[in-house]
């Protein structure tokens, strides 16, 4: 096995590591643990076209063993095991490994290892991705390298891959879900930030508290240097960084007391009387973005951006794909795609961006969720009504009763036609489906551009 406590003395040189899972983060920490003389094997259950494709490059590019469609008893031959975040710690696989001592990191704690370079981590519930990109956007006018990878779909392994071949000054933003922290060990972000706590994910964490215990595992090896920022907004960060003595600062769009403040419908940094600009200046819509850019801009400035180049992002940045995306206006009736909302929260919010009547689609697979507690929102919240289609139709339509009219609809295309026909002008359409996609479509992106494709066509119809 390979004694993996000293993180400085981790040697990795012709022994057996195995990866499980061929997803993105499978397939670079396949490609590091190669490039760094490890005997590698890689073993994915699925054989899908995506993860068949997969296997294949790295069968043929790096000569990598693979196997797809099963895990043979070969992968419990192993000094390591790389872990996909897909895969549960409490799994049948996992706890097997573990009784046979094989050490287990994830992606994310591996390709750590091998680099020196800051690293700026963001989690939380909701808007890391978001805040990901906005400081990766305030981060381009620092003279080095800037990389931003994780959980939005770039490989962190690949990246160190590519510093350890060319190196240069770098630092790393990424994007680390709950899941990705599961198994790890020594990771030390330079800076975490903490965008907000609701509860998702309880089919796989079980309870809140383990879901919270997860996600303060980014902070448990803090260094003297290490800064934890966090939403001082949000109840359940403020509770759980109380007590911990650490090197904290807190970001807010209530209170006075922190770097960037907003009053009177303006932003100020707390050095400066003259306003940074106004929120009217701002292009992303929605309270909940607000937070996102406080948050993104909070850590920029900390980390030494200047004001000029913190406010051109915060008045340009147009926000990120599948995430409150305008796709286009028919008749003067807006589509909205926001098929990254996979929790009720991002129901909500998106529900609080718009003061416009709405036809809400929501719909997929239910990951637990208790649609019930949408009816405050669609109450009060100009829903005109709501279309529910594929395997949650059901759940849903029970769950709002008579509070609006709904809609029940077998797939994502009928439910756009249909929300096009009861449409009336001046109305949005919003796709915010409040479940996972995996009922009818591989993921949150395949679900997004299947939308987009309909209001595309929509757009022809005489
Ligand atoms: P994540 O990467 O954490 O999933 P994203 O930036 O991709 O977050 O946003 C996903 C969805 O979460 C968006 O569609 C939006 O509805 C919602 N959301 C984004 N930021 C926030 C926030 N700060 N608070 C609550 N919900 C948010």
């Amino acid at each position: 096995m390979i004694n993996i406590e000293n993180k400085n003395k981790i040697d990795i040189y012709n022994k057996k590591v195995t990866v499980i899972g061929l997803g993105l983060s499978g397939i670079g920490a396949a490609k590091l643990a190669n490039h760094l003389g490890a005997k590698v094997f890689a073993s994915d259950i699925n054989s899908n076209i995506e993860i068949g494709t997969n296997a294949l490059r790295l069968m043929q590019n790096q000569h990598i063993a693979i196997e797809t469609g099963i895990h043979s008893s070969k992968i419990f031959h192993s000094d390591l095991w790389i872990l996909s975040p897909g895969i549960a710690k409490d799994s049948h696989l996992v706890k097997k490994a573990v009784k046979k001592n094989i050490p287990i990191v994830s992606e994310i704690e591996f390709a750590s290892w091998y680099t020196n370079s800051k690293i700026i981590a963001i989690t939380g519930s909701n808007g890391k991705t978001t805040t990901a990109h906005v400081l990766y956007e305030m981060c381009q006018t620092k003279n080095i390298n800037v990389i931003m990878a994780g959980n939005m779909g770039i490989s962190f392994s690949e990246s160190v891959l590519s510093e350890i071949i060319e190196p240069k000054k770098t630092v790393y933003i990424l994007e680390i879900s709950s899941f990705q922290l599961e198994f790890t060990k020594h990771l030390c972000p330079y800076i975490a930030l903490y965008t907000n706590i609701s509860e998702d994910h309880i089919d796989r964490h079980h309870s809140m508290s383990e879901y919270i215990a997860m996600k303060l595992r980014l902070v448990k090896n803090f260094k003297n240097g290490s800064l934890v920022i966090y939403n001082q907004d949000d109840n359940i960060l403020t509770n759980a960084f109380a007590n911990k003595k650490i090197n904290k600062n807190t970001f807010s769009i209530k209170s006075n007391d922190t770097i960037f403040q907003i009053n009177n419908d303006k932003i100020y940094h707390y050095s400066s009387k003259q306003a940074i600009t106004k929120i009217s200046n701002i292009s992303l819509q929605g309270n909940h973005n607000l937070y996102n850019l406080i948050c993104a801009a909070t850590c920029a400035s900390l980390y030494g951006i200047k004001n000029n180049a913190i406010k051109k992002v915060l008045e340009t940045f147009g926000g990120v794909e599948h995430r409150l995306e305008h796709i286009s206006t028919i008749n003067d009736i807006k589509f909205i795609n926001d098929s990254k909302a996979t929790n009720i929260n991002s129901v909500i919010v998106a529900l609080q961006t718009y003061s416009q009547p709405l036809i809400l689609i929501l719909g997929g697979y239910n990951k637990g969720a208790n649609f019930e507690l949408l009816l405050p929102y669609i109450n009060s919240n100009n829903v005109k009504a709501v279309i529910a289609y594929g395997e949650a139709s059901g759940q849903i339509i029970t769950a709002l009763g008579d509070a609006v009219r709904s809609i029940k609809i077998i797939d994502l295309n009928s439910a756009v036609q249909k929300a096009h026909s009861i449409a009336k002008s001046g109305d949005i359409v919003l796709l915010s489906p409040g479940c996972a996609s995996f009922d009818q479509f591989s993921n949150f992106e395949e679900r997004g551009f299947f939308f987009k494709s309909i209001v595309k066509k929509l757009e022809k119809k005489p």
